[in-house]
């Protein structure tokens, strides 16, 4: 035989970790590192950064790789510092009080599904505004103690980290995390293995693992695809957040919904309410119809139970932000479903159209959220509006306005965004019971309590901070992107915690219109460079990579920030991020905000600004409408003036111009022999005396029992008692509607009023007479009239006048209602007819309606 040249096998790497050894004194320390707890908590912030303060920077203030990194001989020259000793103890000792609570049984139970948390900076797993909003949910969720559990993705390379060029072209990093070094646990089963949930997609199944992330007392379930369980083509499902292609997001979102809902299976877990937040994980409610078709009851019964216990929250009127997919990608899928649901494909697909036999219709989440789902909501009034209208084609028969689509505007974690500094002058001044009624804006009114220099010294102290936090953070990279030393030199030492600072600071998508502030360059430079009022200005944001238009306005900013007018006025801060929020919404004078209305559905980096005794100069859009108040910051007029966006743009551009040249900097400026205006002072103490109660994450949570999960929880339980009695009872009253609805006619009518009008304060009488067909009194009549004198599309409902039932002679209903004109014009009116029964929980449930003659 023939030795051969070489010979060897390809090695199976196995993932080995080391821990780091801690010394016993010190143990405590991992369990306190593997818990979100410390993130909101300053005290053991402190505490951390007191075990090595140059570490814990290099680290990236995260406690796990913290621990992981300290040398031994470190460790045990801590269990001999005495006072840091105390530190460790009391932070745990106070970690323990809050974890040893036993939960709160008495609200609903929650399961919450999202594609992006952020918890904190040290976990790249979101990219805006809706992962903050679910990151600070979760927080408040864990101190106001209820029973809720969420689910999401442990993101290999997570959103981007951003850089720019040097001519102002921003670059995407993905850098890889490491989950063994974050702040999270690996999930076991019960016999102590990783615990693997297998999710079908096609003919074959995609393995997960499973991360826990402890967010205090709440479990946030992170799955992960990127094991060599997985072939090459599945284990990219999880790489990134908003990455990748359509076919990856919809694996994505099969994961999030369909794995999500099989992993808390795994793990023992039901829930009273399944909360949608955002279209993404509505195939949640799939999986949930599975399960219940396969435990025997009917699509229609099981349809009755998955729609009562869950809630979409949808969070933009962006188009950009729902997602669609083409019936062959869906189909690929999709394609076992309708036959494990016992329902035929196009009526499958179907349910996430707007229009369900509409072939040519692509398959929207959104839309399937809406169907699925007994309640849907937006993150503001006015948006709870646009989405009443946004979803419109989805529930013909009714008006916009009828439609059930509710709000609970956004609110802020109060503990995760407000400086330190705050903190302990609100725990100096405001009632002791304050974290636990945050809402109860009489105790915020203390702050009117509060000596002026003190709410100065803060201010300044913070944009002290926020100015070295810069100074630290950007030279290097400056050094690399702004081309001349010399000019960072300059730029440096511009930035002047003295003069007035203004923030705008957000993802740059082109509605948000940062550009909206450079409309006139010459104004502007004018406003920037009075030397008896400097101003400046920070921006900040990431646009996401594949939006040129929005990579295109940063590029402008930056070029306009180097221009040798504008340098050290207009700055631009690279790889916005949570951390880099936490310094500005606390580190500037004025919070800006200038959205297109009505596209910033809510919008809370604003908010995070109110605790922190910063003011608002926006766009009255998304929670700003219902916030403002009068002194207590600035808003740009609400009412549309032009059509043409352009005009619009200029219009509200000099709107700003003439708010900082002549309310805004006059203010600021007017200081007294101590060097600060009491008026500026006067509207800071009102904007958190009157609008930051307002706009917490306690007050978001506990309406979102009020007005969604109690209200559900109580109907979810009616439905499934006695093997889900009322649900088929219910299920098999709408098959009954639906069977003969198009047979029920209309036997005999008066309605001479409707042919020939009528006069004002004469009553009119209208009477119809209808065969149900074999129902029993299971329809509802209503007259409704609609103004006229505009054109078709803007035609409002004006009254509806419901018809009483008066009584039957077999199958024939009369139905009779008594008009009485108070206003002369023009209307239209016909009588609308739709299935009636005190067990639908409204309209939209069971959406026939049909229009009598
Ligand atoms: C708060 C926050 C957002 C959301 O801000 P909006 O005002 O809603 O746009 C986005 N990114 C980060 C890092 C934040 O902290």
């Amino acid at each position: 035989m023939k030795i051969k040249a070489d010979y060897s096998n390809v090695p199976q790497w196995r993932e080995l970790s080391i821990k780091s050894r801690l010394p016993k004194e010190l143990e405590c320390l991992d369990e306190l590192a593997h818990n979100m707890w410390w993130s909101w908590n300053y005290e053991a912030r402190e505490m951390w950064e007191s075990l090595d303060e140059a570490l814990y920077e290099e680290v990236g203030h995260n406690p796990v790789l913290l621990l992981e990194r300290l040398s031994y001989d470190r460790k045990e020259a801590i269990v001999k510092d005495k006072a840091t000793m105390k530190r460790v103890k009391d932070v745990y000792a106070a970690f323990r009080k809050y974890m040893d609570v036993k939960p709160d049984k008495k609200r609903p139970s929650v399961a919450y599904f999202c594609m992006e948390y952020g918890i904190n900076q040290v976990v790249k797993i979101y990219s805006g505004g809706l992962g903050m909003l679910a990151g600070d949910y979760l927080k408040e969720a864990s101190d106001s103690n209820v029973d809720m559990c969420a689910v999401g993705f442990l993101y290999r390379y997570g959103y981007f980290k951003q850089s720019l060029s040097i001519d102002g072209q921003q670059i995407a990093n993905y850098d890889a995390q490491n989950f063994n070094s974050l702040p999270v646990e690996r999930q076991l089963d019960a016999s102590g293995n990783p615990l693997v949930v297998e999710v079908p997609y096609m003919n074959y199944v995609v393995h997960a693992y499973v991360w826990r992330m402890n967010v205090g007392r709440i479990s946030l379930y992170l799955l992960d695809t990127d094991n060599e369980l997985n072939s090459e083509f599945d284990r990219p499902i999880t790489h990134s957040l908003y990455g990748g292609d359509w076919e990856n997001r919809l694996k994505q979102e099969i994961l999030l919904g369909i794995g999500g809902i099989l992993t808390l299976k795994k793990l023992g877990i039901t829930k009273q309410i399944y909360h949608c937040n955002e279209g993404h994980a509505a195939l949640c409610n799939l999986q949930r119809l599975c399960d219940y078709v396969e435990g025997g009851l009917s699509f229609n019964q099981a349809m009755e139970l998955v729609r009562a216990s869950s809630l979409y929250t949808v969070h933009t009127p962006v188009p950009a932000g729902h997602d669609y997919f083409d019936e062959t990608l869906f189909g690929k899928y999709m394609g076992n479903y309708p036959a494990k649901l016992g329902i035929s494909w196009d009526e499958f697909i179907g349910m996430g159209r707007e229009n369900p036999d509409d072939h040519s219709e692509r398959f929207c989440l959104s839309t399937f959220a809406c169907n699925t789902c007994q309640e849907v909501n937006g993150v503001s009034k006015l948006h709870g509006w646009v989405s009443q209208q946004m979803f419109a084609p989805i529930w013909k028969g009714y008006y916009p306005e009828e439609n059930h689509v509710g709000y609970v505007t956004n609110g802020v974690h109060f503990p995760s965004w407000t400086a330190t500094e705050w903190r302990k002058l609100y725990a100096k001044y405001f009632d002791a019971n304050f974290m636990n009624d945050q809402s109860n804006e009489s105790i915020w009114h203390a702050i009117y309590n509060v000596p002026d220099t003190e709410i100065w010294d803060t201010r300044m102290a913070l944009k002290r901070k926020l100015v070295d936090y810069i100074r630290g953070k950007f030279t290097e990279t400056w050094l690399k992107n702004q081309g001349d030393p010399s000019r960072v030199v300059s730029l440096l030492e511009r930035i002047n915690p003295n003069a007035l600072m203004v923030g705008f600071c957000r993802r740059f998508a082109t509605y948000k219109r940062a550009h909206l502030l450079f409309t006139d360059l010459d104004r502007l430079s004018k406003i920037v460079n009075n030397p008896d009022r400097p101003v400046q200005f920070i921006f900040s944001g990431k646009a996401h990579p594949a939006d040129g238009a929005g990579q295109g306005l940063i590029k402008t900013i930056f070029e306009i920030s180097q221009r040798p007018e504008f340098l050290g006025k207009i700055i631009f801060l690279e790889d916005y991020d949570m951390q880099l929020a936490r310094r500005l919404v606390s580190g500037v004078d004025i919070w800006m905000n200038t959205p297109t209305r009505p596209l910033e559905a809510s919008g809370t980096s604003g908010e995070k600004a109110e605790m922190n005794g910063v003011v608002n100069l926006s766009v009255l859009d998304g929670w700003w409408v219902e916030g403002y108040r009068e002194n207590a910051g600035w808003a740009l007029p609400e009412k549309r003036t032009y059509e043409n966006q352009n005009y619009q743009d200029q219009l509200d551009a000099a709107t700003i111009y003439g708010l900082l040249e002549n309310d805004i900097l006059p203010l600021y400026y007017a200081t007294n022999e101590q060097g600060y205006s009491e008026g500026w002072i006067q509207v800071i103490k009102n904007s958190i005396a009157t609008i930051a109660p307002h706009y917490t994450m306690k007050r978001q949570l506990d309406d979102y029992y009020t007005k969604f999960y109690e209200k559900q929880a109580a109907r979810y339980t009616k439905l499934q008692a006695n093997d889900n009695r009322m649900a088929k009872d219910l299920a098999q009253w709408k098959e009954n509607v639906a069977e003969r609805w198009d047979a029920i006619r209309v036997v005999s009518k008066d309605n001479e009023f409707l042919n020939n009008g009528g006069e004002t304060g004469v009553k009119y009488k209208v009477r119809y007479v209808i065969d149900e067909q074999g129902l029993q009194d299971a329809i509802g009549l209503e007259l409704v009239i609609l103004k006229a004198d505009n054109s078709d599309s803007e035609k409002k409902v004006f009254s509806i006048h419901p018809f009483k039932m008066t009584g039957h002679e077999g199958n024939r209903y009369t139905f009779e209602v008594t008009v009485e004109p108070d206003e002369a014009g023009a209307f239209v009116s016909c009588v609308r007819m739709y299935p009636k029964n005190n067990l639908l929980p409204h309209r939209q449930d069971f959406c026939y309606v049909k229009w009598l003659d």
